[in-house]
C-alpha cells in the first residue's frame, strides 16, 4: 500500500468465511459528510496485501467522490450485479442498484456512470482540443458494464473508437455492435487516440506506462487510475490532461445517491449531466493553483470533508 496516497481509515473491518474460503474487507475511510459507503468489489486477489491495498485505496477515493458529489449506500462494482444487490438487501438495508420499481432511478448503475464520462468526455474534448467527439478517436480500455455502454454512446456520437478487453467475448459484444477497431490489452494504453477511456481496473498509470501514452486526454470510468498521486503531476508534464477518475465516474453513485434518498429520475439525471461542470471547476482550480487535476481534486474533496458540509445536501457548486 501507497502510504502517501492512502489516509488512515476510521475503520477496518475483516471478513472470513472458512466454510466457502471468502476473505474481504470493509474499510471505513470517513463518515464526517454521513454514513460511509462504497462499491462492492468482488476479485480474487493473488495475496491478502493486494486485497487490502485495493480495498484502502477505493476507500479513500469513495470519500471524495462522494464529498464532490454526494452520499451513497452499497451498491455493484467489479465482478457484482443487480441480483448480487438483491441477495444483499435479504441482509441490509444499506444497499442500492436495486431493480427500479417506479420510474425514480434504481437499477444497475453502470449506464449512468458511463452516462457521466460521457458528458466529460464531450466537455474536455470541446474545451481542450475544440473538436466534437464525431471527430475523435477514443481508446476504451475494458468493455465490461460501464465500457460496453461508454462504448455504445461514443458509438452514437460518432466518435471512432479502438477497444481492448481480456475478455474475448466483450470483445466481440462490443464490435458488434460499435464496429471499433480491436488492439491487445498489452496496447490499449499507448495507442495514438485523443481520448483514452480507462474502463477496467486501478494503478494503471505509472512512471513506465505514462511514458508510453499517446492520448492527449484521459477520461475514464476505472477507480483509482493512478498508480500514485505523483503520477497525476506525471502526466501534466507530458502534456496529458487527466480527468480525476472520481470526479467523472460519479454518475452511478449520484444514480444510486437518488434511489436511496428518493430523488426524481429527472433531478438525478440533471446532477449526472452536471458533471461536465464539476469537472471544469476542478479543472479551473488545478490551472488557478498551478498543481495537477489529481491533486486540485482531492484539495477540493477534503476542504468538504473538513467542512463537514455534503454538497448534494446543500447545492450541486463545489
Ligand atoms: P466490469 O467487471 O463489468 O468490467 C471490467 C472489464 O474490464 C471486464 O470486461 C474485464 O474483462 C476488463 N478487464 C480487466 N482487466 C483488463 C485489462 N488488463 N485490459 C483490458 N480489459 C480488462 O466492471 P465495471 O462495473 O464496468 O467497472 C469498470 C471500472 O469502473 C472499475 O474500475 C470500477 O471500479 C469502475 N467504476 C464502476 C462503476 C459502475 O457503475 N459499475 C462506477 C464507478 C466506477
Amino acid at each position: 500500500m501507497n502510504k502517501q496516497h492512502v489516509a488512515a481509515p476510521e475503520g477496518v473491518h475483516t471478513l472470513r468465511d472458512p466454510d466457502s474460503g471468502l476473505e474481504g474487507l470493509i474499510v471505513l475511510h470517513s463518515t464526517a459528510l454521513g454514513p460511509a459507503a462504497g462499491g462492492c468489489r468482488l476479485l480474487h486477489y493473488q495475496d491478502a496485501s493486494l486485497m487490502r491495498a485495493d480495498a484502502f485505496r477505493l476507500a479513500e477515493g469513495m470519500s471524495y467522490k462522494n464529498a464532490l458529489a454526494g452520499r451513497y449506500i452499497t451498491a455493484e462494482d467489479v465482478g457484482t450485479s443487480v441480483e448480487d444487490m438483491q441477495a444483499v438487501s435479504e441482509k441490509t438495508r444499506f444497499v442500492a442498484g436495486l431493480p427500479s420499481n417506479s420510474d425514480g432511478p434504481g437499477g444497475d448503475p453502470s449506464p449512468w456512470t458511463a452516462q457521466g464520462v460521457f458528458v466529460s468526455m464531450e466537455t474536455l474534448v470541446r474545451r481542450h482540443l475544440s473538436k466534437d467527439l464525431s471527430d475523435c478517436v477514443v481508446a476504451v480500455q475494458g468493455l465490461g458494464h460501464v465500457g460496453h455502454s461508454l462504448a455504445r454512446m461514443l458509438h452514437q456520437a460518432g466518435a471512432r473508437m479502438i477497444v481492448a478487453d481480456v475478455s474475448e467475448q466483450n470483445v466481440r459484444r462490443a464490435v458488434a455492435e460499435t464496429g471499433a477497431a480491436v488492439v491487445s490489452a498489452e496496447q490499449i494504453l499507448s495507442v495514438e487516440a485523443d481520448v483514452l477511456a480507462p474502463c477496467a481496473l486501478g494503478a494503471i498509470f505509472d512512471e513506465t506506462s505514462i511514458g508510453t501514452i499517446r492520448a492527449r486526454i484521459i477520461c475514464g470510468a476505472a477507480n483509482n487510475q493512478l498508480a500514485t498521486p505523483d503520477d497525476g503531476a506525471r502526466l501534466a508534464r507530458r502534456g496529458i490532461l487527466y480527468a480525476p477518475d472520481y470526479v467523472v465516474n460519479a454518475g452511478g453513485i449520484i444514480n444510486v445517491a437518488g434511489e436511496y434518498f428518493g430523488w426524481t429520475e429527472k433531478d438525478t439525471q440533471r446532477r449526472i449531466a452536471d458533471t461536465g461542470n464539476r469537472l471544469i471547476r476542478v479543472l479551473d482550480h488545478a490551472s488557478a493553483t498551478g498543481v495537477a487535476p489529481n491533486q486540485a481534486a482531492d484539495e477540493l474533496a477534503r476542504a468538504k470533508i473538513a467542512a463537514g458540509s455534503s454538497l448534494f445536501l446543500a447545492d450541486s457548486a463545489l
